[in-house]
């Protein structure tokens, strides 16, 4: 970390709580954190250039807060295009993604993780909350450490194992994921915590993850939550990913997924729910009441058919006062780690499945993008907005580009003109890490040669290639 100077921003997002819009200003950064904005010609005037380790220019750039993905599965991401694009939720996740995962070595993980965060950088992510690690918490935790990148990770845990265990669910996956009770389960996320929370002068942190639904006892869901809470983290799980799922949880508890995590008292600030489409008004209801986040991923809607469009109410869940923020989600799940077409997708989903305009605007996609997903991660007190003493966690957009040329209006170009390759710096934790789209952390053409490597060994492995997968699940009814 150095001292930086940020000079001559053309525009400056700052999504302050009024979305103020800067023009013509230049920023200090000292150390890691954002020691002043002000006019360019008064910063110019305050602080010698050289006085500074790097400066950047700000001419015809656009800059805002990085982008926060609340819901992310590293350890996915070299499956790109694996899967076939006919799969619900259930039959994705039990058919096509445990027998996956089952495949991921160390080896693979760490390629895994590098390809993901490459990919983030250059879309303009900075921070992410991944659902945790397949084989070792040390890995992703010193891999993502090395590249820059700020974000949570964890253990991901399970404790219900189905009656049969299916074809190509490997014996090392059922071990390593699937606990033989919660408190087993518990014991091992608790220690990954208090290892790995904090590490990289916070940059990386760790939460107590589980999967969630029919793979994890409410005991489970319960105790992650009082674990975290004990412990200052969060937890995130999936819940309410599909109508299956809910209707499922109908029959054998007579109640909804959500309605049975409050009546087991699993609710709480510290708990991001991935998903949760197949949602009832009095579920938001306890939601808000519980100040329990929601991690919407736009993006795996579309592909696993989840019905966002048709049943989603995250319009209902904001109008209530919940956090509702967006993610990613894994390679196979949505195809894509680019944060800039969620924030896209999210602006225009429900103006036009509900044929209102006044629905989800582009300044709250911004911000759902930005500090509501830091809201999420219990981060928002560092990051999220550009504002002084908050952590310099920055992209800029290069305005002379054609999707840029002529604009108006700085946020709707934004979201519905821009390209996340147009992303042209990034600055984490107040260190550039992309300069001129050249990621400075990692080696760019290595880490895809490798990735494509162990991308094909693992599919090999994997049994998906040729084997003749079902394509739905009767598993867990
Ligand atoms: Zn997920």
């Amino acid at each position: 970390m150095s001292d930086l100077l940020i000079k001559d921003i053309d525009t400056v997002l700052t999504v302050d709580p009024d979305d103020t819009v800067l023009e013509d200003v230049s920023i200090v950064v000292q150390g890691n954190e954002i020691a002043e904005i002000g006019s360019a010609s008064e910063i110019a005037e305050d602080y010698p250039e050289t006085d500074f380790d790097e400066v950047v220019d700000g001419n015809d750039m656009l800059l805002m807060p990085g982008l926060v993905d609340s819901h992310f599965h590293l350890s996915e991401h070299l499956s790109r295009g694996l899967f076939p694009d006919n799969l619900a939720t259930r039959p994705w996740v039990f058919n096509w993604a445990k027998p996956y995962y089952s495949s991921v070595d160390e080896e693979a993980e760490v390629w895994s993780v590098r390809m993901a965060i490459l990919e983030m950088i250059k879309t303009g992510t900075t921070c992410f909350l991944d659902m945790g690690s397949q084989n070792n918490t040390e890995l992703i935790v010193e891999t993502a450490a090395e590249t820059g990148m700020r974000g949570v990770t964890g253990r991901h845990a399970a404790d219900v194992k189905p009656d049969t265990i299916p074809p190509y669910w490997s014996e090392e996956m059922v071990d390593h994921h699937f606990f033989d009770t919660a408190d087993d389960a518990l014991e091992a996320l608790e220690e990954s915590v208090e290892k790995w929370n904090n590490y990289a002068d916070d940059r990386i942190r760790c939460w107590a993850n589980i999967e969630g639904k029919e793979p994890c006892s409410p005991e489970l869901h319960r105790g992650a939550s009082e674990l975290a809470e004990e412990l200052g983290v969060g937890t995130t799980y999936h819940v309410s990913s599909s109508i299956e799922e809910v209707e499922g949880s109908e029959e054998k508890y007579g109640m909804w997924p959500i309605e049975r995590l409050n009546e087991i008292d699993a609710l709480g600030p510290n708990v991001v729910l991935a998903h949760a489409v197949a949602i009832k008004d009095r579920e938001i209801e306890m939601l808000a009441e519980h100040d329990t986040k929601v991690a919407f991923c736009p993006g795996t809607t579309f592909k696993l058919a989840k019905g966002a469009a048709n049943i989603g109410k995250y319009p209902e869940m904001l109008d209530a006062g919940i956090t509702v923020s967006l993610g990613c989600d894994g390679n196979s799940a949505a195809g894509s780690a680019d944060m800039h077409k969620q924030m896209w997708t999210v602006a225009g989903l429900f103006k036009d499945a509900r044929m209102d305009p006044d629905m989800i605007p582009a300044s709250k996609a911004i911000r759902m993008a930005t500090i509501d997903g830091a809201e999420a991660l219990l981060w928002d007190d560092e990051i999220g907005s550009v504002e002084v003493g908050k952590r310099a966690d920055f992209i800029m957009f290069d305005t002379n580009e054609i999707e840029w040329t002529p604009h108006h209006r700085p946020i709707q170009t934004t979201v519905y003109s821009a390209n996340s390759h147009n992303v042209k710096h990034s600055i984490i934790d107040g260190d550039v890490v992309m300069k001129d789209r050249d990621v400075l952390t990692m080696d760019e053409e290595e880490i895809k040669e490798q990735a494509r490597i162990h991308a094909e060994r693992t599919a090999e492995k994997s049994g998906l290639v040729d084997g003749a997968i079902p394509t739905t699940t009767t598993l867990y009814d």
